[in-house]
């Protein structure tokens, strides 16, 4: 029976511009769908409105075209589409982060009308394979927040529904988000879903030690382009990280066996070291 192409998709959240982390994820998901002729669909995940900006998603189009990152289909942005949680077992939790992080939190056992809705995670770890770690056994966030108290759905049931209903194959993306492949994982199980691959490619951190983020401005793609530097000097950097030659994007052809676990530091100076 032929393989059917896959489809793979670019995620951003609009709430910050696209650094050199991202870049890297999302070129990863990019090569690896065009590389076996595959679809690439655009999703903009912007359920929390209090911070997603539509400029920074426009941003971050531009950003994404300019290093090369093309798409087939934009589909509907997370903030307009509906997301029911009654095929999964929830209940509802009034408890604050400290309670919960005390495990004080009784809210499970308990019928409440208001307050999160939480998934009722099966406990155990989650398997599942990883193109490029192979075999994973993760124990998934405890009862991760689904649907917040004034209804709006939480990432993990959002891309887990959005992902089913856009037909997306394949999940390439940021390491950092292992633990919540876990939780996905389950949530495909409990609503009948098929889930996709998953592949999970380095993480990079600031000079600090901590996750890139739009506090390491330096890194942002657009003081990069700002600074002179030209998509095919990025991709130079980020290829090898993939356990590329550094190269255009366009030659290099993604083989999730050569891809290392990272994470990687970018240093003050610029340079990526492990
Ligand atoms: N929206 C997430 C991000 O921008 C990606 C989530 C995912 O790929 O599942 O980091």
């Amino acid at each position: 029976m032929p393989l059917l192409p896959p489809v793979g998709r670019l995620a951003p959240t609009p709430s910050g511009l696209l650094h050199l982390g991202n870049a890297l994820a999302f070129g990863a998901a990019w090569l690896s769908a065009r590389g076996a002729g595959g679809r690439v669909l655009l999703r903009v995940e912007d359920l929390d409105r209090g911070r997603a900006r539509d400029l920074v998603a426009d941003a971050q189009r531009a950003d994404l075209r300019w290093l090369g990152l093309d798409w087939d289909a934009e589909v509907t942005p997370q903030s307009r589409r509906a997301y029911p949680i009654d095929a999964i077992p929830t209940y509802r939790c009034t408890c604050n982060r400290a309670a919960r992080l005390a495990r004080l939190c009784t809210c499970r056992a308990a019928r409440h009308a208001e307050g999160v809705w939480r998934y009722r995670t099966p406990p155990g770890e989650v398997a599942f394979v990883d193109r490029a770690r192979g075999p994973c056994r993760v124990a998934p966030e405890d009862d991760p927040v689904v649907m917040r108290a004034d209804g709006e759905a939480a990432y993990p049931l959002a891309v887990v529904v959005d992902d089913a209903r856009d037909g997306v194959t394949e999940v390439v993306r940021g390491a950092d988000l292992l633990d919540a492949t876990a939780v996905q994982v389950r949530l495909y199980e409990a609503m009948g879903l098929v889930p996709p691959t998953w592949l999970h490619v380095p993480v990079l951190l600031g000079p600090d030690g901590r996750k890139l983020s739009k506090s390491h401005g330096s890194t942002g793609i657009g003081a990069l382009r700002d600074a002179g530097y030209t998509p095919e000097r990025i991709w130079s950097l980020l290829l090898p990280l993939l356990g590329l030659p550094p190269g255009p994007l366009e030659h290099a052809r993604l083989d999730p066996a050569r891809i290392p676990p990272g994470p990687f530091v970018v240093g003050e100076d610029g340079r990526i070291r492990s």
